[in-house]
């Protein structure tokens, strides 16, 4: 295994001399001195670029305090605007994409109908595929949680004397801590999807299931790969950079010993693995080496080959507002002369399935949608929910894992709809978000100052003249205090706005004095 800063030379000797300044014949001097003028080599006239905020800060199994992370990235306003932006950006996308299709709507309601088909007769369709998939030559492990994913999978590769992996983006896999435990056994985990891999080098979990990277400024990605790959730090550049990962990253793939893909959907008729990319790591993955190893949630499942039209016609239109991935690529079974192994892992899904307000969210299709749409998420960054999973979907499927850790993101969301409105499987995102504050305060996951303001506020809003009485006089004090005092440390919501001025009249005394008493 070569270290990290031998692959670095060797990335740097790899690169096309035109990516390299070094190279530019009209940059150098006959001496072979570099001009301060040329291109690489003058430092910008410009401010250092902004430091990429980081997430939240995890200790332990104590409440992940998401809106502290969340406002450190909201004080990077490079960061924020570019987020919110992209982010945006692919919602109106993925608009563009629906109204092209009339048969939208019909789309969705029969892919919720077969997922929850699917998910009501979970044992059967797995047994079957998992039939089929030994029918196919496929070895099939079952793992009842992460660790024993983890132990399976180190076990297969042990077998093979294999001491490198190749892998393509996979949630499940971030939820099973995959690539700290294969560290901690000395194997070597090389992510191939770009953006994973560059969450990879800058030590970072993805902040978002589709696009992992999706938080961070090109001026980011240039410091990472000036750190550990040897490119230029001055040079952002997409292409280069790109191109610069390209080449840092492909002799390591060729020579992997194994490769790992996820699954996007799981084919029980005909016990194949269904990958989505745009980039075709997948491919490479499974292909490359003669060892692939699939990592399987076990929700992917859906019953026939026909009705996966269903889910890849609203996939990637949901996720990046495209009419299809660049790769839809079908595993059935292992490359000649090599071997495939198939996980199905429940880790917690089971649970889920048998939780009556939330087992729908395992219709799931991590398509991204509701993060995008979500105006907390975009002004947030998906690290600041300090869990696997992040956006409204998060907001839902982290409290299954660990209610204490995650008990204040289901308040991290205005309830406002949107996410249930773009869900490509109709999952009522915004009613499972509230349904389970309410499960929190059951549980006394809650702390006690929130829990005793809501039940002042409820007190006052089951008291129609207490309420009327409460605004007169907060209008009455919000035009006469000095500003000191209304934006005092007490006003969380006048930190990053102004507070409106108070109406002279409200509209309850308004409607009193002009309709009072009128039908
Ligand atoms: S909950 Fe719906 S919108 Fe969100 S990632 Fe899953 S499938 Fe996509």
């Amino acid at each position: 295994m070569s270290s990290e800063s031998e692959r670095a030379r060797n990335a740097a000797a790899m690169l096309h001399p035109e990516l390299l300044a070094d190279h530019d014949d009209a940059a150098t001097t006959r001496g072979g001195r570099r001009l301060d003028h040329a291109e690489g080599s003058s430092k910008p006239l410009r401010p250092p670029p902004e430091k990429q905020p980081r997430g939240a800060k995890i200790h332990g199994s104590r409440p992940v305090d998401q809106a502290e992370a969340a406002e450190r990235f909201l004080a990077a306003p490079q960061h924020e605007k570019m987020h919110d932006e992209r982010l945006w950006d692919l919602r109106q996308k993925r608009d563009r994409e629906m109204h092209g299709m009339p048969e939208w709507e019909e789309l969705r309601s029969l892919a919720s109908a077969i997922k929850e088909h699917t998910l009501t007769r979970l044992d059967e369709y797995l047994e079957q595929f998992e039939a089929n998939a030994q029918k196919n030559g496929v070895h099939v492990h079952w793992a009842r949680d992460a660790a024993e994913h983890n132990a399976i999978v180190h076990a297969i590769l042990k077998d093979h004397g294999a001491k490198s992996l190749i892998k393509s983006k996979s949630m499940l896999t971030e939820e099973c801590g995959f690539r700290h435990y294969m560290a901690s056994v000395g194997i070597e985990v090389i992510e191939t999807d770009l953006g994973e891999r560059i969450q990879q080098l800058d030590n970072e979990d993805p902040s978002h299931v589709v696009v992992p990277a999706v938080h961070k400024l090109r001026t980011d990605v240039a410091e990472v790969f000036a750190k550990t790959i040897g490119t230029d730090p001055d040079n952002s550049d997409v292409h280069y950079l790109a191109e610069a990962q390209r080449r840092s990253n492909r002799p390591l793939i060729l020579a992997a010993d194994a490769g790992m893909t996820g699954c996007n959907f799981a084919v029980a008729e005909t016990g194949s693995v269904v990958v989505c990319t745009n980039e075709g790591n997948a491919d490479l993955s499974a292909n490359v080496p003669k060892l692939h190893i699939a990592s399987i949630g076990i929700e992917k499942i859906i019953p026939r080959l026909e009705h996966l039209a269903v889910f890849v016609r609203l996939l990637s239109r949901s996720a990046l507002g495209s009419p299809i991935t660049q790769y839809t690529s079908h595993f059935r079974g292992p490359r000649k002369g090599g071997e495939m192994h198939i996980v199905l892992v429940d880790n917690g899904r089971s649970e889920r399935l048998g939780m009556a307000e939330f087992w729908t969210s395992l219709k799931c299709i991590r398509c991204g949608a509701c993060m995008n749409t979500c105006p907390v998420y975009r002004r947030s960054g998906g690290l600041s929910y300090g869990a696997t999973y992040s956006g409204p979907i998060g907001l839902i499927i982290d409290p299954t894992f660990n209610a204490r850790k995650y008990s204040n993101l289901p308040f991290a969301s205005t309830l406002n709809g949107s996410c249930s409105n773009v869900c490509p499987v109709k999952i009522n995102i915004h009613e499972q978000i509230y349904a389970w504050r309410r499960e929190l305060v059951k549980l006394h996951e809650v702390p006690f100052a929130k829990k005793a303001a809501m039940k002042a506020a409820g007190e006052l809003l089951s008291r129609p003249a207490a309420y009327r009485a409460a605004i007169t006089a907060t209008n009455a004090a919000l035009a006469h205090l000095p500003r000191f005092v209304i934006y005092s440390r007490l006003d969380a919501w006048g930190k990053h706005r102004e507070v409106p001025h108070p109406p002279k009249q409200t509209f309850h005394s308004w409607y009193q004095a002009n309709r009072g008493g009128k039908r």
